[in-house]
């Protein structure tokens, strides 16, 4: 199997340093390891994402020396092969509609509504009354049932591992062990979009033949929902190389809020590729 690892941006603002440094190491793995280095547009969430973003990515990639395969696989062309996933989860009885705000979730599970609301655990509604809420033409997200996942997987669901060949937020690194309910009963497919992150993020990974998952510390904790989705779906497991998070001098992790530490604005201002490389310690 060739090494293969992508780069996975979301088109939701302009590329920073912290961007910067997970592209390098990724291409660098790829590079090292004779083998493919993909860019990957994640583009589900049509509110968010934008052309001109998509282009800005390109743009800064390109003037890093980056280079990458193409066709570059945009999400947004690819609806159908998850809706296709949604069908067939629905049909196996793994996921369930769910009527509810995200209000009424923080509610249920006790929590401010800003928090993350990943780890709620519901249960489908009653046919007739989910019956109606269709018929008065009510929002709803598919949620993946984690008591239909466990009875599917049996023996399974105790026994699943992850291989980090980087490391996790506290140094985790290893042969280490999955917790399946770590995200509830996560959301598959949105009010607003047809297909959230990790189902998206799973199918691509495995139809690209992704071997290496190299990304920032930030998604240590989306392994857990992404390799049960990998064991419900039949996929690969692909290898993890989380590495460090990118911070500012106050230690303070770069955001698309930091207008000033992005790419096009370092080299507005004259920074080279060359001294990114080095203020990143690559
Ligand atoms: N699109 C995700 C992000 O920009 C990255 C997904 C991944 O690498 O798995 O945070």
């Amino acid at each position: 199997m060739v090494f293969t690892t992508r780069f996975a941006p979301s088109p939701t603002g302009r590329l920073h340093l912290g961007h910067a440094f997970s592209a390098l190491t990724a291409e660098r793995a790829a590079r090292e390891a004779g083998g493919r280095f993909l860019l990957r547009i994640e583009d589900i969430d049509p509110t968010r994402c934008k052309p001109e973003f998509e282009a800005g990515i390109l743009e800064d990639l390109e003037w890093l020396g980056l280079s990458w395969e193409t066709p570059v696989r945009r999400q947004s062309d690819h609806l159908g092969d998850y809706a296709a996933v949604l069908d067939r989860m629905q049909s196996d009885g793994l996921i369930y509609r769910c009527f509810l705000t995200r209000t009424e979730v923080a509610e249920r599970i006790g929590q401010a509504p800003h928090g993350a609301l990943e780890a709620y655990v519901g249960a489908p509604l009653p046919p007739d009354e989910e019956a109606q809420r269709l018929e008065a033409g009510d929002a709803f997200a598919w949620r993946l049932s984690l008591a239909a996942a466990q009875v599917r997987l049996g023996r399974q669901w105790d026994c699943m591992t992850f291989t980090e060949e980087g490391s996790g937020p506290d140094g985790e690194t290893g042969a280490l062990a999955v917790d399946p309910a770590r995200g509830g009963d996560v959301v598959l497919a949105r009010k607003d979009a047809q297909v959230a992150y990790h189902l998206a993020c799973v199918h691509d990974d495995a139809a690209q033949g992704v071997t290496h998952v190299i990304r920032g510390q930030d998604l240590f904790e989306a392994v857990h929902v992404q390799r049960l989705l990998q064991a419900l779906l039949n996929l690969p497991e692909p290898v993890y190389r989380h590495h460090r998070l990118i911070t500012d001098e106050t230690g303070r992790r770069l955001a698309k809020r930091d207008k000033d530490q992005t790419l096009k604005a370092l080299r507005d201002s004259g920074v080279t590729p060359t001294e990114i490389r080095e203020r990143l310690g690559l």
